[in-house]
């Protein structure tokens, strides 16, 4: 096993600026709801330009989740409390409330639930989409332990983008991630809800410094244009607590931007790559600005 890497100096996490005009608006109307964001939860450093540019992720399903991966803090327990039938119809009328351009929808894992909570999802969309058709909706879901009616459920919902991470290159799969998931299953559940529906731009996330080297991260790449996946998206992996897996390496900016580089010649609509890009990053910027017309 590889040793923790130090932080290098000129990793740096900036305090969240600008100006949370809906910053604050965002967290009123959460905390009525009962709503959870990653933004919040997760700390995300992003926070102040994701929510001023109108991105924010909303966590349905509850906070506690089925699986235990080794990179992540959230609570875990094999019988979450049941979902809230409700949720789909109060989430979305509130976010047809808040002005965003750009909503990201996410949930833990939920394998007790039949169908993983795709319909859960799949209702929020619709109801979201039949109250603000103006805005995209991107749902980052579960791999449904590969049930491919569930993926197709979701997938031709009405939602824009459908996003699903890998998290790791193949080999360190099982080293990474919960052992229900794996890196085929997860190809495979991004390549079914393209082929559901072509409209849906398909999407994925990797965690770097895991220990994973520049090769697999190509070939995971190639995988991933092979399935015809639109967008990836690179950032560095941080330790969450002492009880979670190491950081092997710490990525260089240069590197993030030749994996950035190679990412956009191989044909992917768009690549964000960086030390601190997270899945979501400004997401709702790029696509306003670059694929929606
Ligand atoms: Fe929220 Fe994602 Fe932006 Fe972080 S990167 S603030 S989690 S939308
Ligand atoms: Fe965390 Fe998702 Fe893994 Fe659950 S499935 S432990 S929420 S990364």
């Amino acid at each position: 096993a590889a040793m923790p890497a130090q932080r290098p100096d000129w990793f740096r996490v900036p305090a969240p600026g600008g100006i949370y005009t809906r910053f604050e608006e965002l967290k009123d109307s959460l905390r009525d709801l009962k709503l959870h964001t990653v933004c919040e939860e997760a700390q995300c450093p992003n926070i102040g330009e994701c929510w001023n540019g109108g991105t924010a992720t909303i966590m349905l399903l509850g906070d506690t989740c089925t699986r235990g991966c080794r990179f992540c803090a959230v609570n875990t327990s094999p019988e979450p409390p049941a979902p809230d039938p409700d949720e789909p119809l109060n989430t979305a009328t509130a976010i047809s409330q808040w002005g965003v351009d750009y909503i990201v929808l996410t949930s833990v894992d939920r394998d007790d639930m039949a169908d993983g909570g795709a319909d859960h999802f799949a209702r929020t969309v619709e109801f979201l989409k039949a109250a603000s058709p103006h805005i995209l909706v991107e749902c980052l879901v579960s791999d449904f332990q590969g049930d491919k009616e569930a993926v197709e459920r979701l997938a031709t919902s009405g939602l824009d983008v459908y996003a699903h991470n890998v998290e790791t290159v193949e080999r360190l799969q099982r080293f990474v991630r919960d052992k229900r998931a794996n890196y085929k299953q997860s190809l495979d559940v991004l390549r079914q809800a393209k082929e559901a529906e072509p409209r849906v731009y398909t999407k994925t996330s990797l965690m770097l410094g895991l220990g994973e080297t520049e090769d697999e991260v190509i070939q995971t790449m190639k995988d991933l244009r092979d399935i015809d996946c639109d967008v990836i998206t690179f950032g560095q992996y941080l330790r969450p607590t002492d009880h979670h897996l190491s950081v092997v390496e710490y990525i260089t900016p240069d590197k993030f931007a030749k994996y950035g580089r190679l990412g956009e010649e191989m044909g992917f609509r768009y690549v964000a790559s960086g030390p601190l890009v997270r899945s979501s990053y400004k997401a709702g910027e790029y696509f306003m600005t670059n694929m929606i017309n």
